[in-house]
């Protein structure tokens, strides 16, 4: 038997959705959708000084004002919550307690300046880290420990829907990673597998600035014992300047463009265009693009969105 879809969107409540935001949330709903699955929304808000209820809420009415739904969410609840992060550390304190039982967890009392001076040359491998603390003896006063995995070697290989095969050997190009930081929180690596793990997800879909930290997730997801979920990771759009869209650029906010009069209509319509499943751009309802949904078409270039591409909207 085949097993349903069950995808999800998880943002991070750290400011207002913008179009770039929009492209992976209208993606992985009409992934769910176009399968008959069950679409889930999680709230990534882990990082207590970054998150804020208020971008929760307006997450969810931006989310909504698309034509996009989900049938369980902070909102709805469902069969597996809580479903925010916030509300979920005992969980990832128990695959803390679970990978630590089988020695694969080891306290980290590296300051900045030690990991820095201790990184490879710059350019190569930086952000990996060379294992200081696998083999300390001494333990500093006065300073919290992050908690890091210790990496097997080996190559973590697998199928993404969009990108074709990925092969990463972890412990060369990142080394044994941060799994809780050294102020107690959780690290996102860590809660994304328990989450999706135990929330049953089998297809994540999302921005492919998370394509380098997919085979961390996937050794994660075996060495707590869970089944991975098919991957696809889509590309980001970036401003005419070169940058990636982010929460900074406040004129593509969907607050803003709102204001300017721009409708829902119209922003799926783009994106919908930019993603290759209309031929000509034009307004359409989410819920017209089900019918149309492919991944086959994505571009594999950059996606640029232009200054003016919805100055004749309003
Ligand atoms: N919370 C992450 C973000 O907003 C996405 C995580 C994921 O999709 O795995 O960028």
């Amino acid at each position: 038997m085949i097993n349903k879809v069950r995808g999800r969107f998880a943002p991070s409540p750290t400011g207002e959705m913008h179009l770039g935001n929009a492209w992976t949330a209208l993606l992985a709903w009409l992934y769910v959708r176009s399968n008959g699955g069950t679409m889930v929304l999680r709230i990534e808000d882990l990082d207590p000084d970054r998150s804020r209820p208020e971008y929760t809420e307006a997450l969810i009415a931006d989310m909504k004002w698309l034509g996009l739904d989900w049938d369980e969410g902070p909102d709805v609840g469902g069969p597996y919550p809580s479903y925010c992060q916030d509300q979920r550390r005992p969980l990832y304190e128990e695959a803390l307690g679970a990978l630590s039982a089988r020695g694969f967890i080891y306290p980290c009392y590296c300051t900045r300046a030690e990991l820095a001076a201790s990184a490879p040359h710059a350019g190569e491998n930086s952000q990996r880290y060379g294992g200081n603390c696998r083999t300390r003896r001494d333990v500093p006063l006065n300073r919290h420990p992050a908690l890091r995995l210790t990496v097997p070697d080996g190559i973590v290989e697998y199928n993404d829907l969009v990108r074709g095969p990925v092969a990463q050997d972890v412990s060369e190009v990142v080394g044994d990673f941060v799994v809780r930081r050294s102020d107690g929180v959780h690290a996102y690596q860590l809660a994304v597998v328990v989450d999706d793990g135990l929330m049953q997800i089998n297809n994540v879909l999302r921005g492919d600035d998370l394509l380098d930290s997919t085979p961390r997730q996937i050794l994660l997801y075996h060495l707590l014992g869970l089944t991975p979920p098919d991957f696809a990771h889509v590309p980001l759009l970036f401003g005419q300047d070169g940058h990636r869209l982010s929460k900074r650029q406040r004129d593509l906010s969907l607050a803003a463009l709102r204001q300017h009069g721009v409708r829902a209509e119209d922003i799926n319509g783009y994106l919908a265009w930019k993603a290759g499943m209309l031929d000509q751009r034009r307004p359409m309802v989410a819920a017209e693009l089900i019918r149309l949904f492919t991944l086959e078409k994505l571009p594999t270039s950059p996606i640029i969105v232009k200054d003016d591409d919805f100055a004749n909207c309003g």
